[in-house]
């Protein structure tokens, strides 16, 4: 995805050094205030999303967990994973089968991504769902979980 895009460079560049320490400290307290622990592997798994340019899959993060080049067992990440997706740390996008952090500061919410085909980069905005999800309440059914996906081309790579 995006490799042969050079229209996007930098848009979306991941966090680093102070940027990326301060995020983590952020992400200390938040789970601090919920009686929850940013363990080792969940710690690192967050700091992974954080300083890429995109959105990673599993793999990329199983093949760069270690420090020192070695691999993470898979579940030691997948489980890393599903704490920091459940806490509305990281957001998982579907159609991408790949992770990235949330952008957005603060509390659990709908997750909605403008997904660009071109150079994969993944922009996290807010949905209005209201009005869907009232209709789907109507019906008598209880939605749980909704994550829209919009596909198109980014402002970058529409100059290009
Ligand atoms: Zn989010
Ligand atoms: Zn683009
Ligand atoms: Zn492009």
């Amino acid at each position: 995805m995006g490799s042969d895009c050079h229209h996007a460079d930098g848009v979306h560049p991941g966090l680093r050094g102070g940027a990326l320490s301060q995020a983590i400290g952020a992400a200390e307290t938040r789970c601090a205030a919920t009686q929850e622990r940013l363990t080792a592997p969940r710690r690192r798994v967050l700091e992974l999303l954080l300083a890429a340019d995109g959105p990673l899959k599993a793999y990329d993060l199983i093949a760069a967990f270690g420090a020192d080049g070695e691999p993470a067992k898979p579940p030691t990440v997948y489980r890393a994973l599903d704490f920091l997706e459940r806490l509305g740390f990281a957001h998982r996008i579907e159609s991408l089968n790949a992770y990235v952090p949330c952008r957005r500061e603060g509390t659990a919410h709908r997750a909605a991504f403008l997904l660009c085909d071109c150079c994969g980069a993944a922009e996290e905005f807010e949905p209005d769902f209201d009005a869907q999800l009232q209709a789907a309440a109507r019906t008598g059914f209880l939605v749980q979980t909704m994550t829209l996906e919009a596909r198109g081309l980014c402002p970058a790579c529409r100059k290009a």
